[in-house]
């Protein structure tokens, strides 16, 4: 169980459990402990559980779909929601239409910054058959990377980043709490936070990652109007999800696509992870879920392209 409850620490953040407030940012709302991680990644979480702060983003953002260009850190030309409300940083949560058959699957690229001495001894934050899989399946795909993952994983990271079927989107440097409490994760103020997203497109710029998107995923979902406003400068697109896959910490391949199965919808974006210790079956849940998917009409997009829709 010490094990477990280190993974909690350390992906709990992540993955969202957090998760499932879409449209709620403040995954946070929910008790934050390393033990919690498992029912807070389980398919508990309610679509309608938002905070106000949270809501009021979401909505914010959703007035203003029109998805506008801004310089983006990259070459890749990405559209981009338009500020809300004082200049606060827009929040995407899913497709504005509901009738095509787009769906947009994302992965957590999860390492935070303390966790050197865990993979030097051995653990695993990244998950190249998942990668493998996903090409051979032909699924474009958005990656939500950690600038301490790119460190960690350079090569991996350049061929993710300059491979068309995939764009590497911002999941901060440090995988660090952008607001508390967020699942025990260490937070950041304000000045960090903007930092901490300028130090994780460097770190891909470092490692040769040049398909780079200004998206950026708050660990755990975690968010409120002071963390929006901290990072307006930065010209990000923030980006939720509408279905939870339940990948973080799941045993069970077949319950994780069940889950993502059951929570489609046109135009739906769904967090999962590439990170294998802490989300060991998402590679076999993805063999599973892909063929259905298309099965029933759907087409997989990036990111960039729901949000264009
Ligand atoms: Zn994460």
């Amino acid at each position: 169980m010490a094990v477990l409850a280190a993974f909690g620490v350390a992906l709990a953040g992540c993955a969202g459990g957090g998760a499932g407030t879409p449209g709620g940012g403040r995954g946070g709302d929910r008790t934050a402990s390393p033990g919690a991680s498992a029912s807070a990644a389980g398919p508990g979480s309610s679509p309608a559980a938002g905070s106000a702060a949270g809501s009021a983003a979401g909505s914010a953002a959703g007035g203003q779909q029109g998805a506008s260009p801004q310089a983006a850190p990259g070459p890749a030309k990405a559209p981009t929601l338009a500020p809300g409300p004082n200049g606060l940083t827009p929040v995407f949560e899913r497709a504005k239409q509901r009738t095509d058959k787009t769906v947009a699957l994302t992965f957590d690229a999860d390492m935070t910054a303390d966790q050197g001495p865990r993979a030097a001894a051995g653990e695993r934050f990244d998950n190249p058959q998942l990668i493998a899989t996903l090409r051979a399946l032909k699924v474009p795909s958005t990656v939500f990377m950690t600038g301490r993952w790119a460190e960690e994983y350079p090569d991996q990271a350049k061929a993710i980043g300059t491979d068309p079927m995939f764009e590497v989107a911002n999941h901060s440097y440090s995988h660090h709490a952008f607001t508390e409490p967020c699942y025990g994760l260490p937070a950041l103020d304000g000045a960090a936070a903007r930092a901490d997203v300028d130090r994780a497109f460097e770190s891909f710029r470092k490692a040769g990652a040049v398909n780079t998107v200004p998206y950026f995923r708050f660990p755990g979902g975690c968010y409120d109007d002071q963390a929006l406003r901290a990072l307006s400068t930065a010209k990000v697109t923030a980006v939720q999800w509408d279905v939870v896959s339940g990948d973080a910490f799941a045993k069970d391949p077949a319950a994780v696509a069940a889950q993502v199965l059951a929570g489609v919808k046109p135009g739906s974006l769904v967090v999962m992870h590439c990170t294998r210790s802490a989300a060991p079956v998402t590679e076999e849940a993805i063999r599973t879920i892909v063929p259905e998917l298309r099965k029933r009409g759907y087409r997989f997009v990036k990111v960039s392209e729901l949000m264009g829709t």
